[in-house]
Order: C-alpha cells, then sequence, then structure tokens
C-alpha cells in the first residue's frame, strides 16, 4: 500500500506539530541533503510555459529512494480564487520502483521553501540580523517570517505588497507569534530602510525591479525567492553585480533566476559549497549577500523523505491502493477477468 497525505491530514499534522517546528526540523534534513550533493541524481526541472504560467515536473534520487514533484506557477490565478503556487509529489523506492508515498506538496513547498530560505540566510546573513523587509505578503510569506524567526531570530518583519489586503492579512496571521512584530510599509523602500535582511516574493511573470541598488546598505542580505522562471525577475542586476550570489544548483539558476539578467560566466558558489564550509557565505559584515533561489527538487526530495519517516514512525497520512497487488504478478487481467462461472464476483457492486 502507498502511504498518501491530503491536505485535510496535513493541515491536522501541521496544528499538532506546529509549522515553526517543522520547518526547523526539515531544515536539517535538507541541509544534511545538501552535504550529500555528489550523491544525489540532479537534473534541473522540466518546464512547460504557457502565457498564463507555468507547469513544473521536479526529480531527483539518490540511489535508494526517487522523488519528483508536479508544481505550477500561475501569477493571475489569484483572480480565479486558485493559489499561484499549488504541488503534490511521490516519493518511490529505486529497487523496485515502486510508490512509496503520495502527498500533497501545497503547504510542503511553503514549508521547505521557507526552511531553505532560513537554512541559506543562516550562513550568510549577519549574525545580529534582527529586522526583516518582507516584500509580496502571499501565500508563502507566513511561512517566511516563522523560519526566519525561529531558525535567525528576526523579531521585527516590515512588510509591503501592492495590495493592502495581503498586508493586513499577513499580520492577522501572525499576531499570536510571541516575539515577533509585523508591521506595515507604505513602500519598498520604507520596508527595506533599516533591515538587514530582505525576502523578496513577489508573483509576477515578468522581469521586475522590486529592489533597486540605491535600496540596498552595506551589509544586507537578500533572500530572493519570488523571481523562479525565466522572464520572471524581482532584482536590479547592478545589486548581483555588486553582490555575494549564492544559488541552489547552478546549472537550473542560470535559466530561471535572478541571475538570468547575467552573462554565462557571471560567478556564483552553490548553496552546498556554502554548508559544507568550502565556500565562506559572507566574507565581511558590509558584504551585500544574495540567495538568489528559484526552489530546487532536492529540497522536494528532501520534504518527501522526510514526510515519508513521519508516515512511519507516527503515522501520518493514510494507505492507498495505488498499486495492483496481485497473487500471480504476470496475471494483471485477472483483476478486471469476469468472473469464473459459479465463482464469486471480486468486487462486489454496490446498490446505487
Ligand atoms: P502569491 O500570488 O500568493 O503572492 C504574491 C504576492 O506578491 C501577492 O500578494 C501580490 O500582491 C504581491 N506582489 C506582486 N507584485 C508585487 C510588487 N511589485 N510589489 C509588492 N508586492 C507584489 O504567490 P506566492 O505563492 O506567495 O509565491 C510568490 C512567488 O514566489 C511566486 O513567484 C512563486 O513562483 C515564487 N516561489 C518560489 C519558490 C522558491 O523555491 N524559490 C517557492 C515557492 C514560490
Amino acid at each position: 500500500m502507498v502511504r498518501t497525505i491530503d491536505v485535510p491530514e496535513m493541515q491536522r499534522w501541521l496544528r499538532r506539530r506546529g509549522v515553526a517546528a517543522v520547518i526547523a526540523e526539515l531544515a536539517e534534513v535538507i541541509r544534511a541533503d545538501f552535504l550529500r550533493w555528489s550523491e544525489i541524481e540532479k537534473t534541473p526541472r522540466v518546464a512547460s510555459h504557457s502565457p498564463g504560467g507555468v507547469i513544473e515536473l521536479m526529480p531527483a534520487a539518490d540511489g535508494v529512494q526517487y522523488g519528483f514533484k508536479y508544481v505550477n506557477g500561475h501569477p493571475r490565478n489569484a483572480r480565479e480564487g486558485k493559489l499561484t503556487v499549488m504541488a503534490f509529489g511521490v516519493l518511490a523506492d529505486v529497487a523496485t520502483g515502486y510508490p512509496l508515498l503520495l502527498s500533497e506538496m501545497t503547504l510542503a513547498t511553503a514549508l521547505r521553501t521557507a526552511a531553505t530560505s532560513a537554512l541559506a540566510a543562516s550562513v550568510m546573513a549577519r549574525p545580529d540580523s534582527r529586522r526583516m523587509a518582507l516584500i509580496g505578503n502571499g501565500a508563502q510569506s507566513e511561512f517566511q517570517c516563522l523560519a526566519f524567526h525561529r531558525l535567525l531570530g528576526i523579531d521585527t518583519v516590515s512588510a509591503f505588497d501592492v495590495d493592502p489586503a495581503a498586508t493586513a492579512r499577513l499580520q492577522r496571521n501572525l499576531a499570536c507569534v510571541t516575539g515577533l512584530r509585523v508591521s506595515a510599509a507604505a513602500s519598498v523602500a520604507e520596508a527595506v530602510r533599516g533591515a538587514d535582511i530582505v525576502t523578496t516574493v513577489t508573483a509576477d511573470k515578468r522581469r521586475a525591479t522590486i529592489l533597486s541598488a540605491d535600496m540596498i546598505a552595506p551589509g544586507t542580505h537578500i533572500n530572493a525567492i519570488g523571481g523562479d522562471c525565466p522572464g520572471k525577475t524581482e532584482l536590479d542586476r547592478r545589486i548581483l553585480a555588486n553582490a555575494q550570489v549564492v544559488v541552489e544548483f547552478a546549472e537550473q539558476t542560470r535559466v530561471e533566476g535572478e541571475i538570468q539578467q547575467m552573462g554565462a560566466d557571471f560567478a556564483v558558489t552553490e548553496l552546498w559549497q556554502v554548508l559544507s564550509g568550502a565556500v565562506a557565505g559572507r566574507r565581511d559584515a558590509a558584504a551585500v549577500t544574495v540567495f538568489d533561489s528559484v526552489g530546487f527538487a532536492l529540497e522536494d526530495f528532501s520534504t518527501l523523505r522526510y514526510l515519508h519517516q513521519q508516515a512511519q514512525t507516527h503515522g501520518l497520512g493514510q494507505a492507498l491502493a495505488l498499486v495492483p497487488t496481485l497473487d500471480d504478478p504476470r496475471d494483471l487481467f485477472s483483476l478486471v477477468a469476469p468472473p469464473a462461472v459459479g465463482a464469486r464476483p471480486r468486487v462486489r457492486a454496490t446498490a446505487a
């Protein structure tokens, strides 16, 4: 039987465990997987673009397990009451090819994106960082705030969105978090003023300049996660030109990330190099650092493995008969063959 985690089950589990606690655990799983970089089968995601958005498949494997996520990105979906980003994923056993887990990954993507952002900031931001500016206050935003509060000690968030209702919702949703103050800024420039960390998580399928170079003070860490697809960026290229830039998987980010604005030889460091200590995430206190995040399949693979482990040890999810079980595996037709005369039917028809 395949384990399945649907949205209500994920909701119940997250309410029981606490979102910030799960993000913290997940960050450690993601860190451990980035540290075994050479063991991971890495593929840039497979994207199908359309005028309204993109549908992507994101596979990764480690020789023992294989995982993939199906995810979309449709910035105009909100007008129809739909999510910009929704996802589901599968974890499978490499030895047999059999699926182990089928899980919702809309909530899981928000968790893993926040965990990865905070993980990168933990080795790139100044250790005394306490204030974060948050530009774009949509579906990902609360998760980002909780991750930075829990893992970095951020206690003040200055939030800005072109839609003031989005900022008001963010403030409402986080009002009960002790030790975290979220205030509404009137502009990007106001939000960014005095911030140690700037997170950009806007959704717009175009080359936008959400942050211009003159807004960024020396020593700032920028967590840029909204520009994650060809033709979709958030940062002024002058910020990148003068910053130390870290990416998840250079081959994918050069096509999808902020650095698509730069030449093919623009120097970047991969996150695993910083996490392993091979390269410093920050050279000095005055450096501007940028985590140019697009979302990499390894983060989803880590998440699926973590969820599968939670399913095994804590009973998360339900069993689903997704794959046939047969006495003779070559006799697939037995599942649909009419019952022999006199034999009892295998599946009883239910009354209409
Ligand atoms: P969302 O649609 O729920 O929220 C986006 C918010 O950005 C909205 O509130 C919108 O009003 C605001 N916005 C748009 N343009 C703006 C601007 N110029 N200035 C300020 N605010 C602006 O989307 P979401 O699910 O929160 O995702 C946001 C972005 O993050 C998307 O582009 C998505 O593809 C990306 N994303 C990246 C990763 C990653 O791993 N890097 C993961 C998930 C989502």
